[in-house]
C-alpha cells in the first residue's frame, strides 16, 4: 500500500540548524523509569521509536550535574564523561534507522532533594525543595554559581556531541528547570542582573541558548524546549504576556522551538480532562514570532489533525511522547498507507506513573513497551505458530481482545467467546462512564485487526459454561472471565465485610455500569480503590442530579492519581461540582441509606445518609476455570493441552495488566517457559571489587 498523498506533508524533511530532520515526527524527550537504571532496555525502546520512523527521537531528561540529582525517580544522566558510553549506545541505536539523536539537558534546581549527591540543591532564591515536602532547602545561586552552573550546561552540550548526539534541547519548562524558576516572578526574587525585569529573568536561559550554539551548534541543532504558559492566570506566565514576550526576545536565537503549557500535569493531561491537540490555542502565536521550525505536543495520533495543525501554520514538526509511546510505528504506519492500524494513545497516563513510581515504562496500549529488551518483544514482529493448534479465548476484555490479535498475529487458529452482546469487557463498559470515552481505543484497535483475519472467529452472546467448553474441541483454552466488584466492603483498608453491607443495600461500580439506579436521595461513594474510578462515579452521580460525598481512608481523593498526574484535575472538578470530600474516613458500618465512618486517626464517628456505592477491590471471575481445572479426567478426554486464566480473572488490576497478560499468554504459547526462571533478561551492574 502506498501512503495517502494528504499526508505527505508530514514525510517532508525539516532543517534544524546545521542538521536535517528526515521527516516531520518529533519524539520529544519523555522520561520512562529505565534511563540509567536499565540502560539496555532504554536502548531498546528507542531504538524501536527510530525504526518505527520517528525522524528525531530524544532522551528523557538528562541531568546534567550532581547538584541536581533527581534520586529516586530514573532518568538519565551526564554528569562527566563516564556518562557517555550508555548515551552513546542510544544515538547508534537511533542512528541505525535513519533518525536523528537528541539530548535534552537538565537541571531540576529547587525541586529535587540531592539524595544521592548529597549537595546542597541550588535556585534563584533561598527556599525549601519542592519535591515529597522534604525537610531540605535550596539555596540561592550568587554570580559565581551562575557562572559555574552555565560552564556545567556547556560541557554537558560538548558531552552530548561527542556522544554522537544530533541536537541539544534547552530546556525551560514543566515548571522543574533551574532557567524555568529565574524566568518566574513567583520563584525568582533577586534584585541583581539576573532577577526584576523580564529580560532579567530570561538572560540565564538566553546565555544558555548562546552557549550552546557556540560550544555545539556548528554540528548540532539546538532545540529550545519552552512552556509557554503555566496555566495559572496572572501568578504564572502567560501566552497572553510574558509568555509570548520571552519568545519574542528569544525568537530567532534556537534552531529550533519546542514549546508546550506548564507544568507536566498541564502538559501530560489525561483524555478525562483534555482532547488530542488541546495546546494549539496557547502555543499559536509562537510561529508569527519566529521564523526558525515550531513543535509542539497533544496527544496528536490522527494523522488528519497533525496535517491540519502543518497546513493552518501552527507548527512544523508534530512533538509526541504519549502517541510514540502507545505506537512507535505510527510515523510507519501511516506512511505505508496503512493509518487504521494505529494504536492510538488513551491518555490515562499509566506510562506517566510507572516512571513517577521509578520504574520501567508501561504502556496500556502497548504491551511491548519496556520489554524491548528484556524479553526481546518488537511492537510490531511476532513469531509465526509453532504448530496448527486451535485456541479458545473465553471473554474478550482487554485480555482476551489482545491475546486474540496477537496469537492471530502469530497465524493460529482462534475463536473469542463473549458473554454479552458486546466485545471489549471492562473497557467497553467504563468507556461510557464521563471522561473516559478514549478508553475503547483499547478495544477498538484489537477489533480493527482481528477483523481483518480470517483465523479469528468471533462469538457474541456465547456464555460458555464447562461442558460447552469441553465439548469445543480446542487444543487449549484460556479464560479471560475478568473479575467483579465486590459489595460487602472488604478490601484494603477493612480485611473483612464491613457490617451491615448486604448487596441489598450497597452498590458495586458493576452495578452502575449494568444501569442500576441508587435509590433516591444522597449518594456515598467509598473509595477505597484511590485510582480514578470512584471520582468518575461520583461526577457521574452528580451529573444525574444527585447529592454525592466521597469518602476515602486516604489523605485525599483518588490518591494514587498522584502518580497519572490527575489527582489536582480530579480534585478540582469535584469540588467545582460540588461533590463533599471526606479524606481519612475509614468506612465502620453501613446502615439502611446510611453509613457510618470513623475519621481517622482522631477516631471520631461520622454518618452520612445516602445509599452506598463501594469500591474496595475486585474478585476474579473465576467460577469457569476452576470447574474445568478441578476435572483433569475431562480435560484430557477432550484433548485440551492447556488451560490458563488471564487478565483479571487472574489477577484484577488495571487495564495495561490485562492487555500485558493477554499479550503474553500469546507470546508464550507453544514455547517453553520455565516456570521457576525469572522470565526476562536483567540489567547487571560492573562491580569493582578489585
Ligand atoms: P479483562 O480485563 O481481564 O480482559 P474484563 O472484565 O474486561 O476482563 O472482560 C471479561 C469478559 O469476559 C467480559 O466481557 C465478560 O462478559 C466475559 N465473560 C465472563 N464470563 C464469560 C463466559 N463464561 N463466557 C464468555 N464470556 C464471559
Ligand atoms: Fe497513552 Fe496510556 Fe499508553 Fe501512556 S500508557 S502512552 S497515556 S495509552
Amino acid at each position: 500500500m502506498s501512503r495517502d498523498p494528504r499526508y505527505d506533508v508530514l514525510f517532508e524533511p525539516v532543517r534544524i540548524g546545521p542538521v536535517t530532520t528526515p521527516n516531520r515526527f518529533y519524539q520529544v524527550p519523555h522520561c520512562n523509569g529505565m534511563g540509567r537504571m536499565f540502560p539496555d532496555s532504554m536502548i531498546a525502546m528507542r531504538g524501536q521509536k527510530a525504526e518505527g520512523g520517528w525522524g528525531i527521537v530524544c532522551t528523557e531528561q538528562c541531568d546534567f550535574h550532581h547538584s541536581g540529582d533527581i534520586q529516586p525517580y530514573t532518568e538519565t544522566r551526564m554528569w562527566d564523561d563516564s556518562d557517555i558510553r550508555y548515551l552513546a549506545g542510544m544515538v547508534d541505536a537511533v542512528h541505525e534507522h535513519g533518525s536523528l539523536a537528541g539530548i535534552e539537558l537538565v537541571h531540576n534546581g529547587h525541586s529535587v532533594g540531592n539524595l544521592y549527591s548529597r549537595e546542597v540543591p541550588i535556585g534563584p532564591m533561598h527556599r525549601p525543595v519542592t519535591v515529597y515536602n522534604h525537610p531540605i532547602q535550596a539555596r540561592a545561586m550568587d554570580l559565581s554559581d551562575i557562572r559555574a552552573y552555565r560552564r556545567w550546561h556547556r560541557d554537558a552540550a560538548l558531552r552530548s556531541k561527542r556522544a554522537g548526539f544530533d541536537i541539544v534541547v534547552v530546556y525551560s519548562g514543566h515548571d522543574g528547570t533551574v532557567p524555568t524558576y529565574f524566568l518566574s516572578k513567583r520563584q525568582n526574587q533577586r534584585s541583581d542582573e539576573y532577577g526584576g525585569s523580564l529580560e532579567n529573568r530570561l538572560r540565564l536561559f538566553r546565555e544558555l541558548i548562546e552557549e550552546t550554539k557556540d560550544a555545539v551548534g556548528d554540528t548540532m541543532g539546538v532545540v529550545v524546549r519552552f512552556a509557554v504558559d503555566e496555566m495559572m492566570g496572572a501568578d504564572g506566565l502567560e501566552w497572553g504576556n510574558e509568555g509570548r514576550e520571552a519568545v519574542e526576545m528569544l525568537a530567532e536565537l534556537p534552531d529550533m522551538w519546542d514549546v508546550n503549557v506548564s507544568d507536566w500535569s498541564n502538559d501530560s493531561m489525561t483524555s478525562r480532562f483534555a482532547p488530542e491537540a488541546y495546546q494549539e490555542d496557547y502555543i499559536a502565536f509562537v510561529k508569527q514570532v519566529t521564523t526558525k521550525p515550531v513543535a509542539t505536543v497533544g496527544r496528536y495520533t490522527s494523522p488528519d489533525t497533525m496535517v491540519s495543525a502543518i497546513r493552518r501554520g501552527l507548527v512544523d514538526l508534530i512533538g509526541a511522547a504519549r502517541p510514540s509511546i502507545a505506537d512507535p510505528f505510527l510515523p510507519k504506519k501511516i506512511e505505508e498507507g496503512r493509518p487504521e492500524d494505529i494504536r492510538e494513545c488513551i491518555g490515562c497516563n499509566i506510562c506517566v506513573a510507572w516512571d513517577m513510581l521509578s520504574a520501567p515504562i508501561r504502556c496500556t496500549q502497548n504491551p511491548t513497551m519496556g520489554e524491548e529488551w528484556r524479553k526481546g518483544w518488537h511492537a510490531e514482529n511476532i513469531a509465526p505458530k509453532a504448530s496448527d493448534a486451535h485456541i479458545l479465548i473465553v471473554g474478550a476484555g482487554p485480555s482476551g481482545l489482545e491475546a486474540a490479535r496477537a496469537l492471530g498475529q502469530r497465524g493460529y487458529r482462534v475463536t473469542l467467546a463473549e458473554a454479552r452482546s458486546e466485545l471489549g469487557g471492562r473497557v467497553a463498559r467504563e468507556s461510557r462512564l464521563p471522561g473516559l470515552a478514549a478508553w475503547a481505543r483499547v478495544r477498538d484497535y484489537r477489533l480493527g485487526q482481528i477483523r481483518e483475519m480470517a483465523n479469528v472467529e468471533v462469538y457474541l452472546e456465547s456464555a460458555l459454561t464447562a461442558e460447552q467448553v469441553l465439548e469445543f474441541g480446542a487444543d487449549h483454552v484460556a479464560i479471560a472471565t475478568g473479575a467483579k466488584w465486590r459489595h460487602d466492603g472488604a478490601g484494603r483498608d477493612n480485611l473483612a465485610a464491613v457490617p451491615g453491607a448486604e448487596p441489598s443495600r450497597v452498590l458495586s461500580p458493576d452495578d452502575i455500569m449494568d444501569g442500576k439506579k441508587c435509590p433516591e436521595g444522597p449518594v456515598i461513594v467509598f473509595d477505597d480503590d484511590h485510582y480514578y474510578l470512584g471520582s468518575v462515579i461520583a461526577e457521574l452521580l452528580r451529573g444525574e442530579g444527585r447529592e454525592v460525598t466521597i469518602a476515602t481512608p486516604a489523605y485525599c481523593v483518588a490518591d494514587w492519581t498522584h502518580n497519572s498526574l490527575e489527582q489536582g484535575h480530579i480534585e478540582r472538578r469535584m469540588v467545582e461540582l460540588g461533590i463533599e470530600i471526606l479524606p481519612r474516613h475509614l468506612l465502620a458500618s453501613v446502615g439502611d441509606g446510611s453509613a457510618e465512618f470513623i475519621q481517622s486517626p482522631i477516631e471520631k464517628s461520622v454518618s452520612r445518609d445516602g445509599s452506598l456505592v463501594m469500591l474496595t477491590m475486585r474478585m476474579p471471575d473465576d467460577a469457569l476455570y476452576h470447574a474445568l481445572n478441578d476435572d483433569p479426567g475431562s480435560l484430557a478426554a477432550a484433548g485440551i493441552k492447556s488451560l490458563k486464566r488471564i487478565g483479571d480473572c487472574f489477577g484484577p488490576a488495571m487495564i495495561a495488566a490485562a492487555v500485558y497478560e493477554g499479550h503474553r499468554y500469546a507470546r508464550e504459547l507453544d514455547t517453553q517457559v520455565d516456570p521457576d526462571a525469572v522470565p526476562f533478561k536483567r540489567e547487571h551492574y560492573e562491580l569493582e571489587l578489585g
